[in-house]
This record gives C-alpha cells, sequence and structure tokens, in this order.
C-alpha cells in the first residue's frame, strides 16, 4: 500500500458526523455516569437527537459535562453504514431495521477500529514481510465491511480479532524491549508523572483516569488501549506517542499548548 492509499484508508477511519444518522446516538447503550445526558438502552435514540439527526444540545456538551458525548469516536462507521451500506434507508424511514442497522454499526466500528489500530501498527515496522502481515489483515477486515449485511451479520470477529490482537501485541511487546521500558504496573489513576520522562514507556492498557502527564516527555510512548479519561495532558507534546486514538485523547484534559500526532484532530473544546 502506498503512502497515498494509506492517507486515504485513514481518511474513511475519521468521524464524519454530517453524513451520518447519529447512529452513535441510537446504536449505543449510554449512562449518565459515563457523561451521557440520559441512561438509555442501545437501539433507542437519545432524548436530544433531532429529526435531522443532529444533536439538540451539540454546543452545550462541555458546559453539560457530557463527556461521554465528547469523546465517542467510531473510526467513520457512522458514516460508512448511513452512506454506504444503508443508502437512502435510515433507521428512522425504516424502523424495522433499526436492529440490524444496529448490528451492522456495531460490526463495521470494530473492524474499523481494528484496521486503524493496524494502519498505526504499519507505520511503526520496516521489515517488508511483517508490513506484507498487516496489508493482508486490512484487507480482510476491509472486505469483511463489504460483505452483503446477511453475511456480514454471520461473521464471528473472534478469530480475526485475535490474529489483530497478535500482531500489536508484538509490535506493543518489541517498542517495550527496545526501550527497556516495559511496565510493571497497569494502575496509574490519579497518578503525578507530572514533566517526567516517560520516553518508551508500555502503558498499554493501564488504567490512567486522572493522571497528570503535563509536561512529560512522550517519545515512543504507547498508550494501546489506555484508559485516559481526565489525565492532564495540557501543555505536553503527544506528537510522538503511539497507539493514541482519538476516543482517548478526546475524553482527557488538553489545552492549545498540547501537541498531537497528526492522525489526531484538536478536540473543539480545548
Ligand atoms: S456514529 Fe460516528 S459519524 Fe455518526 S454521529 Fe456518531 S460519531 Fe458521528
Ligand atoms: S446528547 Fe447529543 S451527542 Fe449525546 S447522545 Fe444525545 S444526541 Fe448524541
Amino acid at each position: 500500500m502506498k503512502s497515498d492509499d494509506t492517507n486515504s484508508l485513514r481518511a474513511t477511519l475519521r468521524i464524519d458526523c454530517d453524513k451520518c444518522s447519529g447512529l452513535c446516538c441510537m446504536a449505543l447503550y449510554c449512562t449518565k455516569t459515563d457523561g451521557f445526558p440520559e441512561n438509555k438502552e442501545a437501539g433507542v435514540p437519545c432524548k436530544q437527537l433531532m429529526p435531522d439527526f443532529r444533536c439538540r444540545i451539540h454546543s452545550m456538551l462541555a458546559k453539560k459535562g457530557m463527556k461521554g458525548c465528547l469523546a465517542y469516536d467510531c473510526f467513520g462507521a457512522g458514516q460508512k453504514v448511513t452512506q454506504g451500506i444503508y443508502a437512502n434507508e435510515d433507521w428512522k424511514k425504516n424502523p424495522e431495521k433499526a436492529t440490524e442497522i444496529c448490528r451492522v454499526f456495531m460490526m463495521v466500528f470494530q473492524l474499523h477500529q481494528m484496521i486503524w489500530y493496524l494502519l498505526e501498527a504499519l507505520s511503526l515496522v520496516t521489515d517488508e514481510s511483517e508490513r506484507r502481515k498487516f496489508h493482508d489483515l486490512m484487507a480482510a477486515g476491509r472486505q469483511l465491511t463489504t460483505l452483503p449485511v446477511e453475511e456480514m451479520l454471520k461473521v464471528d470477529l473472534t478469530a480475526y480479532h485475535g490474529k489483530v490482537n497478535q500482531v500489536l501485541k508484538q509490535v506493543s511487546s518489541r517498542i517495550a524491549s527496545v526501550s527497556s521500558k516495559k511496565a510493571n504496573n497497569s494502575d496509574y489513576f490519579g497518578k503525578n508523572f507530572k514533566k517526567s520522562n516517560l520516553n518508551g514507556r508500555d502503558f498499554s492498557m493501564a488504567i490512567m483516569v486522572a493522571a497528570n502527564l503535563e509536561g512529560c516527555s512522550l517519545k515512543g510512548t504507547n498508550f494501546l488501549g489506555a484508559d485516559l479519561r481526565d489525565a492532564n495532558i495540557k501543555n505536553t507534546d503527544l506528537s510522538e506517542a503511539v497507539f493514541l486514538t482519538q476516543m482517548q485523547v478526546n475524553a482527557t484534559l488538553g489545552n492549545s499548548n498540547t501537541k498531537l500526532p497528526t492522525t489526531i484532530s484538536r478536540p473543539a473544546v480545548w
């Protein structure tokens, strides 16, 4: 895959809410404690979702503390399902299909998320045979998103998920062994790391809720799957951190001095 192809694939994994039928606001199970306006079951539209699929309180989400709404990122699954798979057939016009559309959305979300991680991993490896393996896995994931709906919904993603996890673990352990900074802990709730040198540290799957990372050095720091809700990344350079997703960044506390990887957009509320 050439870099142009990689860039256009990345572009398909970015959310485009204007081209979506508010799928996350309908398909997801939400709770007030996770920063949504109400507790609601999956498949039930949020009461704030308007008939044109816009959010009634969009401009007030930050003020109202709707952290769950602000953080969520579907890796482009919303517009893919709305515009591609169900063009002209949204869940409002076709309520009998709403459950199916939710299931397809969740499936495409998982596949897009795995493809996103594979793209990130691809940028970290140079070995050609390894890169080919990543390309093949990405192609397999993309192919699953193009299956007819009935076939897609029969697919068990466990095996694909297992293969993706395996290659991500290999890349993560390599980063950790090169830096000799393998994590020996995974709970950093509220920990104050202010201005520490955390280059090459492996924080994959770590709990870093409300951790203070302000001013830390984070070159090659691995945040794969880390829980960064309310982590302080003000005045911090994360441009060379790895496996950092948009959803993780959206859930942190940053400011105009925070530097992000080029693949991540700056949250509008900073
Ligand atoms: S599902 Fe994705 S594209 Fe659709 S509204 Fe939610 S975040 Fe935006
Ligand atoms: S408050 Fe708005 S963004 Fe949040 S779930 Fe409801 S409609 Fe979606």
